[in-house]
């Protein structure tokens, strides 16, 4: 594309991309069941006002910007309180989950490293259930990822299986509060009893949950424990850009105590500019995100987080009332908080995915992995719930037409361990052909995303890596 020669005008600028959202997911309508979490109009206008506000501060110089400082200290020590923290504690705002995770990995290879210098060859302890941004973190901090089976009927992770995944080289273990495919609490006491013993740090993911579960469990839900009220958790990640309701560009990563902080900030004046030390992993950043997070926090309360997860927890409990109804579905173990998936007992069950968009639903199609099978997942939020009797209608229709109707879906191409060992093994020429067998030219968003997610799930976790890599990098081939 060619760079623009002239000044554009701001009101065209604006108008063009606006148009440009035509194709993307309805989410006011309420009927968008992932990837937004919106807590109305109030919350959201206030978010917008507060981002615009410190669009342009910085927060790479807490000493330039005390605002902006001031700000996350309070957020920090707001949270701190909600999960339980002994005046020990500390923490830093981040960009998002997955920086949490990193960061709380690189702390504990870094304090192992200081602490543990013989192990060489480091290992976290992860459920199968745990969120990709663990592997992602063992993969740009070469950490090996130890991952444990989970119980197929619960979901949750098995507290004899992790502690005999521990071995000497172990420097974390992790739980999730809850998983997000799943929406399961892992048994966090349990869990973070044996880290205690075997004197590993514990990992508490509550990036989904942690702006859910202290107040569920305040209304007099049946939540477990999951914070800093026990003794073996050392640190919790949780999102304020999901329920927290902030702008996305939010999330935290708190440590039962604040000196292992240091292993997670990077310092440096050995360059010839200005002297960078970063707490998180970004240096220039936006004041947007946090002044954002502090306005809804404040905005809201517990008094209007109380409110919004109540009927959030109800209209996941009817959901799943409901579902239990329709006959060939069914919810993955017993989630606890407001999020869940279903899976079929027999047919395919990413086309009902794909019908429900047709509806105007969106739900998130899920792929099979070691104990979890394929399933199409539900995050629920304040705007879902008064949709819940017409996604129930519309869903019971969809899974009869399905079941009744479904062909199975042909195959192009068998996949024996051969093909599966070229598929792992992918270059370009390879996808090439592939992409072809599935008659796309490789390079736009597929039409057909039911066969395309039937054919991925049939695949490898390796082969399906490969081909997606490839897939994204063209993809975002330029214009
Ligand atoms: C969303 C999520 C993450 C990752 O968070 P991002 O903000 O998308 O980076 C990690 N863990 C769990 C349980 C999550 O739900």
């Amino acid at each position: 594309m060619k760079f623009p020669q002239h000044r554009g005008n701001a009101a065209s600028i604006l108008d063009n991309l606006k148009a440009k959202k035509s194709d993307d997911l309805p989410w006011q309508s309420g009927k968008v069941f992932a990837y937004i979490f919106d807590a109305g109009d109030d919350t959201l206008d206030l978010v917008h006002d507060a981002y615009g506000l410190f669009l342009t501060e910085n927060g790479l110089d807490p000493t330039s910007f005390p605002s902006l400082l001031e700000l996350e200290k309070e957020v920090v020590g707001m949270a701190l309180n909600l999960t339980q923290a002994p005046d020990s504690a500390g923490g830093s705002f981040t960009s998002g989950g997955t920086e949490s995770i990193l960061l709380a990995i690189k702390t504990a290879r870094d304090f192992a490293r200081a602490n543990k210098p013989e192990i060489t060859e480091p290992e976290l302890v992860l459920p199968e259930t745990a969120h990709a941004a663990f592997f992602k973190a063992c993969s740009y901090f070469d950490v090996k990822p130890i991952v444990v089976p989970i119980d197929p009927k619960t979901f949750r992770a098995v507290p004899e299986a992790m502690a005999a995944a521990i071995t000497e080289n172990s420097i974390m273990m992790v739980g999730s509060t809850p998983s997000y495919a799943h929406g399961v609490i892992d048994p966090i006491r349990e869990l973070a009893s044996i880290a205690e013993e075997k004197g590993i740090l514990f990992h508490v993911d509550a990036c989904v949950g942690g702006f859910v579960l202290p107040f569920a469990k305040k209304l007099g839900y049946d939540i477990p424990d999951f914070d800093f009220s026990i003794p073996g958790v050392t640190s919790i990640s949780m999102d304020i850009h999901k329920y927290g309701y902030a702008a996305k560009g939010a999330s935290l990563v708190l440590h039962r105590d604040a000196a292992i902080k240091k292993y997670q900030i990077f310092s440096c004046a050995s360059w010839s500019g200005y002297t960078v030390i970063n707490p998180t992993i970004l240096s220039s950043k936006s004041g947007g995100p946090i002044a954002a997070a502090w306005a809804a926090i404040n905005h809201l309360g517990e008094e209007g987080y109380c409110e919004i997860v109540d009927k959030k927890m109800q209209a996941s409990k009817k959901l799943q009332d409901g579902i239990a109804k329709i006959e060939g579905i069914y919810v993955l173990g017993e989630p606890d908080a407001c999020m869940f998936s279903i899976a079929a007992e027999d047919f395919d069950i990413f086309p009902i995915a794909e019908k429900m968009k047709t509806k105007g639903w969106y739900i998130q199609p899920q792929l099979a992995v070691a104990n979890s099978p394929e399933n199409i997942h539900f995050s629920i939020n304040g705007a879902n719930t008064p949709h819940v009797d017409a996604l129930l209608v519309d869903l019971e229709a969809c899974v009869k037409d399905v079941r009744a109707n479904q062909k199975p879906f042909e195959l192009p191409l068998e996949l024996t361990d051969d093909i599966m060992a070229l598929l792992e093994n992918l270059t370009p020429e390879i996808f090439d052909e592939v992409v072809k067998l599935l008659g796309s030219d490789g390079g736009d968003i597929p039409e057909h995303m039911e066969e395309v997610n039937v054919i991925l799930n049939q695949m490898s976790t390796k082969a399906r890596e490969e081909i997606l890599k490839e897939f994204i990098n063209r993809l975002y081939a330029p214009v």
